[in-house]
């Protein structure tokens, strides 16, 4: 079990030795009392570390990220559904810290994991428009700076297990961005090597003939599976898929439990097609999302064991969530947004605000952070916690939220969040507890998709204003009584992806 004090001392100690400008008085005038002080801090702390049988508390501290695929914010028994049991995840929330007002920022795949890798938004490293495709020319630059590039400049040892999605072409694979080894799929599990051609038929009618027939795994499909830059199986069986993910992981804790680790565990479901073991599938169709959440929350359950038993459980930070809101047109091998509004695709709060778990050094157990965070932060939050600081060569929009994950203050330092579409266009803002929407009118081949509560079918933009305190499922729009907030909010949002835009850094694209 963790315990809050005896995780916190490291922490504390290694904030000391690296030196916390909240701490530091005139550095002229109190020179040698600081010295004096640090020295006796040291002094106390070295004692302290010794005192304990288990010296992997000295040792930095290790991160386990695990990142499902199109997972909603009501898909948790922790988060309130009814119809999953999540015993694993449920009791990672009873030992951590649960996030209600977590984002993500992209309400899609590809640049939702760029902006996580990177803490930027996606436009900033030319990540932003819409997923990538087998036929794709393009990935992440490999000049980025990775959460896996940060790590293992601090000697961590980094493995990617599971679905990557910036780029499938060699110079742009997790072994380009920072990771030691990479064992997973390149894109999502419902695109076709080489080519993304003969694919079954979509929808959830195709989706229950898939789940009714798990052998399709096999044979309707054609996703490759990676073991560094190589495909090692063609097409992955996407039956054990999640099972050997998590065998990979286990085994990874196993080999470096006496260092340092990094391990993002991107799960490359629930995204559709939906699979199982054969010894865990129920065959009832309709339960196919269920059945799906379950297995990967038992499979997670596993690799937590896997951690108790090696000993570095309260040396380590697990963290999850998920890239974004449920496919719900998808239905029943869809998830849940639970009170939020759409899903999976749109910038309601639906498409990107996730269920989010944190556990870790420091970290008190059973709480609960309401404030506004995200992805993009992780990045410097994980830096601030090691005493690590971030390349100065370049501008990111994560922020250092320790004090969220510390729950050493209820105030976020995120003011704001801005929203993308998943194509790449700017369309919101939030700051505080409001919510704007710019929402630009359909192209003329597709007016008639537009949203029916559309105020004017024009070509003017629908303005909807939202107050999220009151009105979370994004209901009552308030735009006709706030227009001052309104153009508050509107002229700030054109200011930020004015900067982003002018200073946004190049992918890779392929020679
Ligand atoms: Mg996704």
């Amino acid at each position: 079990m963790l315990t809050n004090e005896s995780v916190r001392i490291p922490i504390l100690c290694a904030k000391l030795f690296t030196g916390s400008k909240s701490m530091t008085p005139n550095p002229l005038k109190h020179a040698s009392w600081v010295r004096n002080v640090l020295s006796l801090t040291a002094v106390v702390c070295l004692a302290l570390l010794l005192d304990r049988a288990d010296a992997s508390e000295a040792k930095l501290p290790n991160i386990v990220l695990i990142f499902a695929d199109d997972l909603g914010y009501g898909d948790l028994g922790c988060f309130g559904s009814k119809t999953i049991r999540t015993p694993h995840l449920d009791r990672l929330a009873e030992q951590g810290r649960k996030f209600t007002n977590f984002m993500v920022a992209s309400p899609v795949c590809t640049p939702s994991r760029a902006a996580l890798l990177t803490a930027c938004y996606p436009k900033r490293v030319g990540m932003h428009q819409h997923v990538l495709f087998p036929t794709s020319t393009k990935g992440l630059n490999p000049t980025e700076h990775t959460i896996a590039d940060h790590l293992k400049t601090q000697g961590y040892a980094t493995a990617c297990i599971g679905k990557w999605h910036l780029g499938h072409h060699p110079e742009v694979l997790p072994t380009a961005q920072g990771f030691d080894t990479y064992f997973g799929i390149p894109y999502s599990n419902d695109m076709n090597y080489p080519d993304n051609k003969a694919k079954p038929q979509g929808g959830a009618g195709g989706m229950d003939a898939l789940w009714t027939d798990p052998e399709s795994a096999l044979t309707k499909w054609k996703t490759p599976l990676f073991e560094n830059e190589k495909i090692v199986e063609l097409p992955v069986d996407q039956r054990t898929v999640t099972r050997r993910y998590t065998q990979k992981a286990i085994d990874f804790v196993k080999a470096n439990r006496d260092r340092p680790f990094f391990v993002y565990l991107p799960h490359s479901m629930p995204h559709i097609p939906l699979y199982v073991p054969d010894d865990v599938r129920d065959p009832d169709p309709k339960r196919a999302y269920i059945n799906t959440i379950e297995h990967i929350d038992t499979e997670i359950g596993r690799l937590l064991q896997t951690l108790d038993e090696t000993g570095v459980s309260e040396n380590t930070f697990v963290i999850f969530t998920s890239d974004n809101g449920p496919w719900l047109p998808f239905k029943h091998h869809g998830g849940s947004a639970g009170p939020l509004r759409d899903g999976k695709g749109t910038t309601f709060e639906g498409g990107q605000r996730v269920p989010c778990l944190i556990r870790g050094p420091g970290i008190p157990p059973g709480t609960v952070c309401d404030a506004l965070t995200g992805t993009i932060d992780v990045l410097p939050t994980i830096a601030a916690i090691i005493g690590s600081p971030l390349p100065s060569d370049r501008k990111i929009d994560g922020m250092d939220v320790s004090t969220l994950w510390m729950g050493t203050d209820t105030r976020s330092p995120r003011e704001e969040f801005v929203y993308y579409t998943a194509q790449g266009e700017v369309e919101g803002i939030r700051q505080g507890d409001w919510k704007l929407l710019v929402k630009k009118p359909a192209p003329p081949n597709q007016q008639a998709k537009q949203t029916p509560n559309s105020d004017k079918k024009s070509q003017d933009p629908q303005i909807l204003l939202f107050d999220l305190s009151k009105d979370l499922g994004e209901q009552s729009n308030q735009w006709k009584s706030q227009p001052e907030i309104v153009n508050r909010l509107r002229a700030r949002l054109e200011e930020i992806d004015a900067e982003i835009t002018q200073n946004a850094r190049a992918p890779w694209v392929k020679p």
